[in-house]
């Protein structure tokens, strides 16, 4: 299975996507994650570095590349989620032709919808166990004690605003485009993990059984 996660920052895309690839056998892939490594690793550039911190997106060439080696590897033969990617139209067009190129096509679009204000509020109190990679949330699942707790440099309320018009801006504009080859799926994230996690799963059932 070839899935999309599309949603605003603090959908939920990143919680959802660690349950679906347990379930499914395929890997996520975060373009999101993959930039912080890289900056953790200083192998990322000082300009992309201030991009990120103020919640503007980095070119696509950047990602396009980064997607196009990850999606190659062995890891990737029983499928992949993407989540946070592709974020522009020039990254979707490239997605497609990329996939065509090595006869390969995406299977779902999922579309997380939530209103931007419960967007705030889950992304300001979102915390990440560095070590883990896990998810937490200050309200709504709290960290357990000892847990190695990372605040995204972007999580900041004016920063999360930022990217929610970004997203609305550049982002939202691929709905219709999926939504065009038949391949859109939208799923209502508002609710606990569990009932959105229910949600997508009986959205992707068909595939699941597959
Ligand atoms: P995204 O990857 O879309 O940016 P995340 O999965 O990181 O979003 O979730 C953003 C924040 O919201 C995290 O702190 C997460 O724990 C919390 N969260 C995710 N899903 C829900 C939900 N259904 N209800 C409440 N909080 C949630
Ligand atoms: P995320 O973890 O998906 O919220 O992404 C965090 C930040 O990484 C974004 O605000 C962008 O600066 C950058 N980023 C991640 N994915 C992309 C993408 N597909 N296109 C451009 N920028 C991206």
């Amino acid at each position: 299975m070839r899935l999309i996660f599309v949603g605003p920052p603090g959908a939920g895309k990143g919680t959802q996507a660690k349950v679906v690839c347990v379930k499914a056998g395929i890997v996520q892939i975060s373009t999101g994650d993959m930039l912080r490594a890289a900056k953790v690793a200083g192998k990322l550039p000082a300009d992309l570095v201030t991009k990120m911190a103020a919640g503007s997106l980095v070119p696509d060439d950047v990602v396009i590349s980064l997607i196009d080696e990850r999606t190659k590897a062995p890891d990737c033969a029983n499928g992949f989620l993407l989540d946070g990617f592709p974020r522009t139209a020039p990254q979707a067009e490239a997605l497609g032709k990329l996939l065509a190129a090595r006869g390969q096509a995406l299977d779902v679009v999922l579309a997380l919808e939530v209103p931007a204000d419960l967007l705030i509020e889950r992304a300001v109190l979102r915390r990440t166990d560095k070590r883990t990679g896990q998810i937490y949330h200050l309200k709504y699942s709290p960290p357990p004690p000892g847990a190695d707790l990372e605040h995204r440099a972007d999580d900041l309320e004016e920063v999360v605003r930022k990217r929610v018009e970004t997203y609305e801006a550049m982002t939202a504009e691929l709905l219709p485009y999926y939504e065009g080859l038949g391949i859109l799926k939208r799923v209502n994230g508002v609710g606990s993990v569990e009932e959105v996690t229910g949600r997508i799963l009986a959205a992707l059932g068909e595939y699941l059984a597959r």
